[in-house]
């Protein structure tokens, strides 16, 4: 069976969940190969993780020409383990440096690029939305092997492991000058709480211009963290102030495909639809009955959310 490359993402907490999706989808497609592309150790540290989601290779590319200077050297790694092993095809998260590694993968080799993709089928027809979501589209690379980014959360929401015992290989890839444009000098640690990232969350709850100001936000916290959500906002909440940015959800913000999506205060305007209409189950708290985001909703609620999100809290704590 042809071998389908999974680039592998991870934070100080392990491998991402995005990662532990390709290795589940990779499965379907071929024989799942995991690419390790960070600090001395790298590989080591994640060997078992990526054998028990079904890794039946790991190829490892560590130390300081890697992890020191941004995207360029993963890509230039990457261009020449293709060639080398010809894959069935590349797989990477829809992340932002999965992103960039796979633009710049693609131009290396002279291939067709999908991002943000939904879904892949065994034959390379990749699902994505178009036009702020509104659309379905099916699209395949036809230029060289399927190279292509999947957004979090989608194609196989709940990894399933397949245990495997994969050996390591080391590659010794020459890298340019020109891989090292740009070097890393300063890493600082992200103050995060105990929720889930929010572009990885099963669920997310978001708040938007309705929750009134940035101490109601609480109140959004409070479900989140009965739900064990990670927490959103409308562009709206966030351009008042009650939410930091990088917690907004939709065109201008993180795209967001979870289980559940549950919108307090938000209207449903088709710049916040596209970063979060793709989550499986929708659920609205607002007072206004012909709020558009009424239109997506398998269960909505008409009514005030300061109402009704303390009472939904209560019937949650009853349950737990
Ligand atoms: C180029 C561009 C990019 C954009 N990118 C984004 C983006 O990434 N993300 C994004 O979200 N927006 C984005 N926007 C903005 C978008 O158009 C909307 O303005 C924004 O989403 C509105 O946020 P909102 O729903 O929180 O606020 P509003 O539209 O003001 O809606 C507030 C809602 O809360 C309800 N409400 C009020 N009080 C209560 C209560 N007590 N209980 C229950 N319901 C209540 C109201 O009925 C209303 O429906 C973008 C706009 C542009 C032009």
């Amino acid at each position: 069976m042809a071998e389908v490359l999974v680039v592998v993402e991870a934070t100080a907490a392990g491998v991402k969940k995005v990662t532990l999706e390709l290795l589940t989808l990779a499965r379907t497609l071929g024989s799942p190969s995991a690419v390790v592309l960070g600090g001395t150790g790298a590989a080591a540290a994640m060997t078992d993780k990526l054998a028990e989601y079904g890794a039946e290779k790991i190829y490892a590319a560590e130390g300081d020409e890697i992890d020191g200077h941004l995207v360029a050297p993963k890509a230039t790694v990457l261009a020449a383990l293709v060639r080398d092993v010809q894959p069935a095809a590349v797989l990477l998260g829809s992340t932002q440096e999965g992103k960039e590694i796979a633009a710049r993968l693609a131009v290396k080799l002279d291939n067709g690029l999908l991002t943000d993709v939904l879904d892949l089928s065994t034959d390379g027809v990749a699902t994505q939305t178009a036009f702020a979501g509104q659309t379905l589209v099916k699209s395949k690379v036809t230029r060289g092997l399927p190279l292509v980014t999947l957004r979090p959360n989608s194609v196989t929401p709940t990894p399933a492991p397949a245990a495997s015992a994969p050996a390591v290989t080391s590659l010794d890839i020459a890298l340019g000058d020109a891989d090292r444009l740009a070097k890393v000098t300063e890493r600082v640690a992200e103050q995060k709480g105990s929720r889930p990232e929010l572009t990885e969350a099963s669920i997310v709850v978001s708040g938007g211009r309705g929750v009134g100001n940035a101490d109601n936000f609480k109140l959004v916290e409070e479900i989140a963290d009965l739900l064990g959500a990670a927490v959103g906002a409308s562009r709206a909440a966030v351009d008042s102030g009650f939410y930091p940015h990088q917690f907004q959800v939709g065109q201008t913000g993180k795209t967001v495909s979870p289980q559940l999506y549950v919108a307090l205060g938000i209207s449903g305007a088709i710049q916040h639809r596209a970063g979060m209409q793709t989550s499986k189950t929708i659920v609205a708290v607002n007072k206004d009955a012909e709020a558009p985001i009424f239109e997506l909703t398998d269960f909505g609620v008409v009514g005030d959310l300061f109402k009704v999100v303390p009472q939904a809290a209560e019937e949650i704590r009853k349950r737990k």
